[in-house]
Formats: C-alpha cells, structure tokens, sequence
C-alpha cells in the first residue's frame, strides 16, 4: 500500500507543521492544507503550524490566526511535518523544533543533493507541495477548507497551471479540489493577479530599470533598499517582477535581486528554457528548481554579484546548447 496519512499519523498525539522562511502560497498552502485537514480528519490529534508572517493574500485560508513564530519554541512533538522545504536551513527558527521531535517527515519537489527528514516523500518533478500532499490524503476527507489552501499552492507553484511541473495528474487533482466547492477563480484573481499599486509602482520601476545581457538571452534588474522605501514596499511586495522580466520576448534567463534590510540581496532566478538555475544559485548556496532557484548575497551588486551571477548563467545556457 501506498503512504498515506492514515500510516503517517498512526499513534501521533502532537504533529508540528512548518514550512521555509519567507512563506510563499505553497508553504503557506501546503501547511494551512494539512492543518486543517488534521483538524477535521483526526480531531484529537493536537496540531501546530509554525511560519513566519505569511502575505496578506493568504490569510483567507481557514485558521491561519493559529499560526504561531518558532522562535523559542522547546516543545517536543511526535511528528514534524517539513513542507515545501528542499534544506533544512531554509526552516529557519523552526529548525530547532525540527531537531527535537520525535519523528520527522518531509513532503517536498525541490532539487535537493540529500534527504534531511526521517520519512521524504520527495519529487523534484511534481507541480508544487500541495500536490504531493494531496496525494497522502484520502480525497473523500478533503473538505473545502483544505481544498482551498491546495489549490492556491497548486495556483502559485505553477504559475496558474503554465510551468514545466504542471501535470495531467496536476489539473486531475485541481479538478477534484474545483469539485469541492471552493471559489477558484477569485483565489486565482486575489492571490496571482492582483496587485496593489504600491506593487503596481514597483514593477514599473523594475520594468524601467531593467538591462539586457546577451543580445536579449539575459535580463537583469536589482532594487536597493532605497529605492523600495521610496516606493513605499516591503519585500514581499516585489513578488511577481522575476517572472514579468522572464515573460520578455527573447529572454532565456530573468535575475531579479533587492536589497534586505542588513545589506544582504535576496536573489530570484527565473529561465524559459532549460538550464540548471540551481548551478547558478549555488555560487550563494541557494537552491529551487532547474527553471526557478534563488539566493541570497552579500557585495556590490553592480561590481561584484551580478557579474558573477552572469558569468554563472552564460555557462548555463553555453550546457544548453551544447
Ligand atoms: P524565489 O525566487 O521565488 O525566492 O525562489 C524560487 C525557488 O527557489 C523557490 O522554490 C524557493 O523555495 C527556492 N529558493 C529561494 N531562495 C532559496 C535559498 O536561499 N535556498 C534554497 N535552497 N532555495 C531557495
Ligand atoms: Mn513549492
């Protein structure tokens, strides 16, 4: 027989839940998903998801007010469920609730060079978490709650159902999720589409300040700190430039970086075609997937990351078309 979550929770009385740092729709749907599915499936199980502060857009998934910071966090659990997770730096304050739990498992697709939990179910090639969690769960007890918090991972990780990773098996599971009852088309429009226009004045900034490499095959774009307090935005809200640079005529490979609040950058690699951005992501012991990896850096952007990051990418694309 398969896993499933039937075996998974079997004698568990207390299950953590957590996700990476900087939770985007497939953590924070992946996560929320199992939540309440553990909620109306196995009421006496005692559940606890552990993330930092999740996007505005997500909070209308059922129970997100219970999510709670890790930071301090000494209890020992029965299970810890990694979602979404690919290296176990990326669980950040949750690592430590990680370390202490009794048994350990992980449900993830990204590139990874080693197993880190006790139990991996782990495929590199599935759309998005929240689809290989689905598969754990029995489709019968996945109520319109859970439904709503896959779909909207599902809805992310592929991009609204564009990106390599999207399988038949992917739009089977949507349609099931779809069935369900949940409003897909407004979790598609308030979760993908729509921006504020903080948002909307920042991707044009982006869009403006971009510079091509390559005759076109490459673009690039980076935000100073500065240049996002002008404008009024935190991090988060620079979600969606990376991919709008990728979507340009011509283009192989998109880099999108800015500024954190210490001097670091956050780094975003996007490509059309097929290269190993992970190679790329590296060179900052960052990771993802072959088509969307990213990192962050310490240095000059101008004089010292970006240069490095195209070098990087020339060679990727130079594998392409070998
Ligand atoms: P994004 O550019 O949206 O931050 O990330 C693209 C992909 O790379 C996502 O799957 C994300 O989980 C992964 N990723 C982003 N930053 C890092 C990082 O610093 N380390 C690793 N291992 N993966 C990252
Ligand atoms: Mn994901």
């Amino acid at each position: 027989m398969s896993l499933n979550f039937d075996q998974i929770l079997s004698g568990k009385k207390t299950v953590a839940i957590a996700g990476h740092v900087r939770p985007d729709g497939d953590c924070v749907g992946s996560c929320m998903g199992l939540y309440n599915y553990i909620k109306s499936v196995y009421p006496d199980i005692e559940a606890q998801v552990y993330l930092e502060p999740i996007p505005e857009v997500y909070k209308f998934m059922a129970n997100t007010d219970t999510i709670k910071q890790a930071d301090g966090v000494t209890e020992v659990y029965d299970l810890f469920v990694c979602l979404d997770c690919g290296d176990s730096r990326r669980l950040g304050a949750s690592a430590a609730v990680f370390d202490n739990a009794r048994h350990t498992l992980c449900v993830d697709h990204h590139m990874s060079d080693h197993d880190f939990a006790e139990d991996n179910y782990v495929f590199p090639k599935a759309s998005s978490t929240c689809e290989l969690l689905f598969e754990l769960m029995d489709p019968d007890k996945v109520t319109k709650d859970v439904a709503a918090c896959l779909y909207t991972g599902i809805v992310d990780d592929t991009g609204v159902f564009q990106y390599d990773g999207t399988s038949s098996k992917t739009m089977r599971i949507a349609g099931i999720l779809i069935d369900k009852g949940i409003p897909f088309s407004k979790i598609i429009q308030k979760t993908f589409y729509e921006k504020t226009y903080k948002q909307n004045r920042i991707m044009a900034e982006a869009l403006l300040s971009s510079k091509l490499y390559d005759d076109g095959r490459i673009i690039v774009t980076w935000l100073s700190k500065d240049t996002l307090d002008r404008y009024d935005v935190i991090a988060s809200d620079t979600e969606g430039i990376v991919e709008a640079l990728r979507s340009t005529k011509g283009v192989s490979v998109a880099l999108f970086l800015h500024e954190n609040n210490d001097g670091t950058y956050k780094g975003s690699l996007r490509a059309s075609v097929d290269v190993n951005l992970v190679n790329v992501a590296k060179l900052y012991d960052g990771g993802g997937h072959t088509k969307a990896a990213g990192f962050t850096a310490t240095g000059d952007p101008e004089h010292d990351i970006i240069p490095r990051l195209l070098d990087a990418i020339r060679k990727e694309l130079d594998e392409q078309t070998k």
